[in-house]
């Protein structure tokens, strides 16, 4: 976490800032980490998915990975107003699973593809070889 009053890096939960000597009270730390989510789920409503994760990410800092994650997570809760983290969590790897199947079944049409042409160039081949075509 960040001291409330320099911004400097400090460590969680710790009483006092190591680099200007303030208090630091988690609690309003808490309240601004709240703040950020209710900010984000506000953009969710009327901004883009693709400019909030952004946005997150040039906020926090965080890579585009965890940037997705996260604003995914504040999206589903913002949409599923009684979820709990598990409810959350088997959202998520369903997600997971679903993108993955999509992905293993645009591979297998591209392999079926690549089997066609594969067999036309044989066809054309041996078309060409029975017709006394040569190539050189
Ligand atoms: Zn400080």
């Amino acid at each position: 976490m960040n001291c409330p009053k320099c911004k400097n890096p400090i460590e969680d939960n710790a009483a006092f800032c190591q680099w200007c000597g303030a208090v630091v009270d988690n609690s309003v730390i808490e309240n601004q980490e709240n703040d950020f989510e209710y900010v984000i789920k506000n953009m969710l409503t009327n901004t883009k998915y693709d400019d909030v994760v952004q946005y997150y990410k040039e906020t926090t800092g965080k890579n585009t990975e965890e940037s997705k994650y996260e604003v995914s997570r504040l999206d589903y809760f913002r949409t599923h107003e009684f979820a709990d983290e598990t409810a959350w969590q088997k959202y998520y790897e369903e997600y997971q699973e679903n993108r993955k199947s999509i992905d293993n079944s645009i591979q297998i049409i591209g392999w079926i593809l690549f089997i066609i042409i594969a067999i036309f160039l044989a066809i054309g081949i041996i078309v060409s070889v029975l017709s006394g075509f040569r190539i050189i």
